[in-house]
């Protein structure tokens, strides 16, 4: 039995609830299923009574808050079980915002805020723990919370590792690549006239550029627009120090306001690259298939597409180059490395959307060697079918069409409106600030 589940009425952490309610309420269809069949006349929440003749269409409201906590106590453990720390329980939420989200699902969206305002009463705990809850089967349940723990401070060698958490990571892995197949809503093909558009920024004055030293030039090619070499490449979201990938997006505006977020350089270079063949990328847009909290069949896929849910809303976050990226992308770049390694089939990159523009970030597994220079010849080709050309053999996996490159000027705004506000003792801080 997973921590969480109540069967002594004293412990269960919630009261009774008198009243009834309409079926029709229910809008989540394995929540109703669980509450089925109708045995009441009357709704206390939307004040409906009987016509004559007319058959149940109601059931008691308790009934509903049963099989609502039972699902509840999957997703969010007891306040008590969260972790101590210095004089208080950390990694919890307010208990009517847990209710609220899953209200949310559960019921027609005209009655869910009262409803959520009834259930959120009837729970004894004002806050509940986010770490650990036991949603999932015996097999699987893990978290993303727990797994960045695990990999950051106790041990990130998961793919040598064969026994103690290391285990545990891979086993965990093992299941999330199975998941990833072409069936599961999470393989995206992109076909070869995707566009994955990349942007340099330029660390001096255009003068520095002009300079009559080759060394000194704008980039103008793949090698200078594309990854950098192993030896240079920096830490990223999802590639360590020394192992370079190709960061790209969907658009122009998405790969400038990526990289203008965290430098004070003024122009950028952005150039379009084409995929030689197909490619299957793994889509984290996960929270589209999640399934109903509500639905037991399908716990293990809820706690599954839940962790990469996660690993999403972690890699889509802006970068704070301030040093701590070497500990605080551990967890990213794991995941991203076992898709590259071990998923099966393997997939050539991973979609995310930018935190920025809400359009889609790529990250290609591709070196400084999988990418090449369309040539002038076949950019003319393409504009012109049927022309006799000799192109290369084999070409290479990324392709920057020339044509495409642009220098862009970067501006730095000052927002002006109020993040937060001093009180005279207290910072608060507005809500949308996103970078507290
Ligand atoms: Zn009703």
């Amino acid at each position: 039995m997973p921590p969480g589940y109540f069967n002594d009425d004293d412990d269960r952490g919630w009261s009774d609830v008198d009243g009834t309610i309409c079926l029709s309420h229910v809008a989540d269809p394995s929540l109703r299923a669980a509450v089925v069949p109708a045995s009441e006349y009357a709704c206390s929440i939307c004040g409906r009574t009987r016509q004559p003749e007319e058959p149940p269409f109601a059931v008691p409201l308790n009934d509903v808050l049963t099989s609502f906590m039972e699902a509840f106590w999957r997703e969010y453990t007891r306040m008590d079980q969260a972790p101590y720390f210095n004089g208080s329980y950390v990694l919890t939420t307010d208990t009517a915002w847990a209710v609220s989200e899953l209200a949310s699902i559960a019921f027609e969206s005209t009655h869910s805020d009262r409803l959520s305002d009834l259930f959120s009463a009837a729970i004894d705990d004002p806050e509940v723990g986010t770490l650990d809850a036991p949603v999932g089967t015996d097999e699987i349940s893990f978290a993303w919370s727990r797994f960045e723990e695990t990999v950051k401070h106790e041990s990130r060698f998961v793919f040598a590792g064969s026994t103690g958490p290391g285990r545990e990571v891979i086993e965990f892995l093992d299941r999330l690549g199975q998941l990833a197949s072409d069936h599961s809503g999470l393989i995206k093909h992109m076909p070869t006239p995707s566009a994955f558009v990349r942007a340099r920024t330029l660390p001096h004055d255009l003068d520095w550029y002009h300079d009559a030293d080759p060394g000194r030039q704008l980039p103008a090619d793949a090698r200078a627009l594309g990854p950098a070499p192993a030896p240079q490449a920096s830490a990223n979201r999802m590639s360590p120090a020394g192992i370079p990938m190709f960061y790209g997006a969907e658009d122009e505006e998405t790969a400038l306001t990526e990289v203008a977020a965290y430098t004070t350089d003024n122009h950028a270079v952005v150039g379009t690259f084409h995929p030689s063949r197909p490619l299957r990328m793994l889509s984290l847009h996960a929270k589209a298939l999640l399934p109903s909290p509500f639905d037991e069949t399908q716990l293990e896929l809820r706690v599954l597409l839940m962790f990469l849910d996660e690993f999403q809303q972690v890699v889509s976050r802006p970068i704070r180059p301030d040093g701590r990226q070497h500990v605080e992308y551990v967890p990213t770049q794991i995941v991203a490395e076992f898709f590259r390694r071990a998923a099966t089939p393997k997939v050539d990159g991973i979609v995310f959307p930018s935190s920025h523009t809400g359009r889609s970030n790529y990250v290609v597994f591709a070196t400084a060697d999988d990418i090449e220079d369309k040539s002038g010849e076949e950019v003319r080709q393409r504009a012109h079918p049927g022309m006799d050309l000799h192109g290369p053999e084999t070409p290479k996996l990324l392709r920057l069409d020339p044509t495409s490159i642009r220098l862009r000027r970067l501006r730095h705004r000052i927002d002006t409106s109020d993040a937060g506000t001093f009180t005279g003792r207290t910072w608060l801080m507005n809500p949308g600030n996103d970078d507290w």
